[in-house]
């Protein structure tokens, strides 16, 4: 799975973390006619780097046991993700 756009609806809990990790800012939380609300994602501005699949509460129903240190490397590698975002900015 590259992106969360491929998750079914129907699994969403609607949690956000998807939508807080992207590093690109290319996912907005939109709201159906029940109020629900699931991550929908710009394809435009997605570069597919896989970090809303890693940090989506369903596909890794696991990160219940060990939350500190998986939440930790998922902030992590968003940093350096933006890092990479911010230095190629400043030298084009
Ligand atoms: S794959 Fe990366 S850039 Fe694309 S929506 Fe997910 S976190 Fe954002
Ligand atoms: S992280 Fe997963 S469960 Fe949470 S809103 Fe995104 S797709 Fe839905």
């Amino acid at each position: 799975m590259k992106n969360i756009s491929e998750l079914e609806k129907e699994k969403c809990n609607g949690c956000s973390a998807c939508f807080n990790f992207c590093p690109k800012n290319a996912i907005v939380m939109q709201e159906n006619n029940e109020g629900f609300k699931y991550p929908v994602i710009d394809m435009e501005k997605c570069t597919n780097c896989g970090l809303c699949v890693k940090s989506c509460s369903v596909i890794n129903a696991n990160f219940q046991n060990y939350p500190p240190r998986a939440m930790f490397s998922l902030l992590w590698q968003k940093i350096q993700l933006e890092k990479k975002v911010l230095l190629a900015e400043f030298f084009l």
